[in-house]
């Protein structure tokens, strides 16, 4: 395993999460009433900010569940969601109405600007978020579910299941062949622009193969060495919370063909193709933006 030289965005945020102690209500009430305690605002998965940085308020007599003992966590009403302790002591996240007043970002626009820890608490709360807003029913039984462990939980009174929040796997390989690596494009996207190939793994399947038939599906190459990178949380989907796991995948020939179906075209570059397209400067080939693991994959592919 390699370790990127500087975290994948959204990643190692240095967040302490305490997810021992969140599940304590007693717990969680005293952590909002403490003096340094802060609230990260959310609206429609966008953070609040202030002049570039994330708007960590203090938490006040106008923040929601200030009065008297501490509401149900992390529910759709304005309640807050613990994120955990940063430097400066605990940080909550509240969700505004979509409405609401106050100065909100495009998570996906600023979130290469924020640092490690600004950007973690921004995807998790995103996240978590998103997760309470499609799972107001339990999966089980039908009935509405309730919200528990500040946030990190919905537990069903009716069956008694408990729900944590979904993480979804997804593969993004860079397939090697030679001196060269493999981009794909699909048809939706901006002209130029190609990247990693990825595909969600699939119940029964080890990294390695949802790696392996995503690039036989995708390419119709065969993988016959599949090594890690790093991984990445990914916030910004429209479904949700994705880790993106970042691998080099060496295939067996270099006889690659788009699927047609889910990519329109894919093409092998020299380090020099690749090392152009990052600069932005090769002229038909648009690489990712720094934030997406893709970027780091080939930025780490180049500097083997
Ligand atoms: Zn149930």
């Amino acid at each position: 395993m390699n370790t990127p030289a500087a975290p994948n965005t959204f990643a190692s945020g240095g967040l302490d999460r305490r997810s021992d102690t969140r599940r304590d209500a007693t717990w969680v009430a005293a952590q909002w009433a403490r003096p340094g305690a802060r609230v990260l605002t959310m609206r429609a998965g966008d953070p609040a900010m202030d002049g570039g940085r994330l708007a960590l308020a203090p938490v006040s007599p106008a923040s929601p569940g200030s009065d008297g003992p501490l509401p149900l966590p992390g529910g759709r009403d304005g309640t807050p969601l613990f994120l955990g302790f940063d430097a400066t002591g605990p940080v909550f996240a509240v969700e505004a109405r979509e409405d609401g007043p106050g100065a909100f970002a495009d998570l996906r626009s600023v979130a290469g600007a924020l640092t490690p820890a600004e950007a973690s608490m921004a995807a998790t709360a995103r996240a978590l978020f998103g997760w309470h807003a499609r799972h107001g029913f339990c999966p089980n039984c039908g009935a509405p579910t309730g919200v528990t462990d500040a946030g990190w939980k919905r537990s069903c009174p009716s069956c008694g299941a408990d729900h944590f929040p979904r993480t979804d796997p997804v593969v993004i390989m860079l397939a090697l062949h030679g001196a060269r690596c493999l981009l794909g494009r699909n048809a939706s996207w901006p002209e130029g622009r190609y990247s990693a190939l990825a595909g969600f793994l699939e119940p029964g399947e080890s990294v390695e193969d949802a790696c392996a038939r995503e690039l036989k599906e995708e390419s119709g190459l065969t993988a016959v060495r599949v090594r890690y990178h790093s991984s990445q949380p990914w916030p910004l989907s429209p479904l949700g919370g994705q880790l993106m796991i970042g691998l080099f995948a060496e295939v067996e020939d270099d006889q690659a063909e788009a699927d047609g179906r889910e990519l329109s075209d894919v093409r092998w570059l020299t380090r020099r193709d690749a090392s152009a397209a990052l600069a932005g400067t090769h002229p038909e080939v648009t690489a990712p933006p720094a934030m997406a693991i893709a970027h780091q994959l080939i930025r780490a592919w180049l500097e083997e």
